[in-house]
């Protein structure tokens, strides 16, 4: 029976695949008054966002902005911009997010030539490199630079080197990446990157932050067809994010939740990136070395290893879903399930944002003891 009244949440450790802790201070910001989406105040707080934004992502882009959507909304707004019916795009699947991407190429009307790699393996670079030689016209190259689904960080400034040799765009997700390891938009050249909120920037989900560079403007200006979403079309989209003087009405900003973003990049700008993806490292070393007391291993091989999503093999015989649950009802921690044709093989441990802390692995180690015996 509905009880109709305010909902309280449970108290929960977030220590899964996403959403990540949010901080106090960030959910204070969100809580302040809410104000007109034009009103002038507000729009020299998105200027400072958006410089924000090009801290975190290490570029000068000028269309760098969050996109009022998850980090899906991200994904689809670079292809759907970017890639127009008829076009080949060469999308690497080493997870089940390069998975979705083939999904936008496709109902673009475009053709994905797919390269695929084993779930947990990085991207294999050679592999990517014989599929742009095969396809010389290809538009893009798109890849997850940080696998949320197995814990698999790929060699990003390689694969964008390779997409400008071959004259393709680089199309890169970094959902999971920004703000837990190096994010170099302009030392790699990425042309466009979009990211998510809720990962290791910890704020709440529902922002997709994005970046797109010279060439994948060019590409926009020199479209031959329309953006078939008008949502997500970042010609319109601008002229709200980007107008000098004047700004059009193009959607109602979500205001509180820019308030959020704002407030955990001040945070993530105060602590430093460097100093930020060092935490990430050193708590994921913490967690590694706990998992192996434990008798516990990690599924991905070292030198792929993501500090901020931490894939761990179920030993045989163990009903991971029961754990799991008895890790939410008896500790109050929230740890993720394997995805795709990695569920029921893997735990997934996130330590993003402000969940990578010593004491939450402390937590977590201590609790999957208690839970395994
Ligand atoms: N790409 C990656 C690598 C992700 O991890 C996620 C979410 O987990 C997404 C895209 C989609 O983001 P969202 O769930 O915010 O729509």
């Amino acid at each position: 029976m509905p009880s109709f009244r305010s909902f309280q949440p449970p108290s929960r450790l977030l220590l899964g695949p996403g959403p990540s802790p949010v901080p106090q201070r960030i959910l204070d910001a969100l809580a302040r008054p809410t104000i007109g989406h034009l009103d002038p105040a507000f729009i020299g707080m998105m200027d400072e966002l958006k410089e924000l934004l090009r801290y975190a992502f290490r570029t000068g882009n000028a269309l760098t902005l969050p996109v009022s959507a998850p980090g899906s909304a991200g994904m689809e707004a670079a292809f759907v911009n970017l890639v127009e019916p008829g076009d080949t795009v060469v999308v690497c699947r080493n997870g089940v997010f390069g998975g979705r991407m083939r999904e936008n190429v496709v109902r673009l009307g475009a053709t994905a030539v797919m390269v695929d790699d084993a779930f947990g393996r990085p991207i294999d670079l050679d592999k990517v490199e014989a599929a742009l030689k095969a396809h010389p016209g290809a538009k893009a190259l798109a890849f997850v630079h940080a696998e949320t689904s197995t814990g698999a960080v790929s060699d990003a400034a390689a694969l964008c080197r390779l997409a400008r040799e071959h004259g393709a765009l680089s199309l890169v997700d970094s959902v999971t990446g920004l703000g837990g390891i190096p994010v170099e938009v302009d030392a790699w050249g990425a042309d466009a990157i979009y990211s998510g909120s809720q990962k290791c920037l910890a704020a709440p989900p529902g922002l997709s932050p994005l970046s797109f560079g010279e060439a994948a403007v060019a590409a926009l200006k020199a479209r031959r067809t329309p953006v078939q979403s008008w949502f997500l079309d970042l010609g319109l989209v601008m002229n709200y994010w980007q107008g000098v003087g004047a700004r059009a009405y193009h959607h109602t900003a979500p205001i509180n939740m820019l308030y959020a973003l704002h407030e955990a990049l001040l945070m993530l700008r105060e602590e430093g990136l460097e100093a930020a993806w060092a935490r990430h490292r050193a708590n994921h070393l913490r967690l590694r070395d706990g998992l192996a007391a434990i008798g516990l291993h990690l599924f991905v091989e070292e030198r792929a290893r993501l500090p901020q999503l931490n894939a761990v093999q179920v030993p045989d015989g163990v009903d991971e879903a029961a754990v799991r649950r008895r890790l939410l009802d008896e500790h109050g921690i929230e740890i993720g399930a394997g995805l795709g044709e990695l569920a029921g093989r893997i735990w997934r441990i996130g330590l993003m944002g402000a969940g990578s802390t010593p004491e939450n692995v402390d937590r977590v180690l201590e609790a999957l003891g208690a839970v395994l015996g």
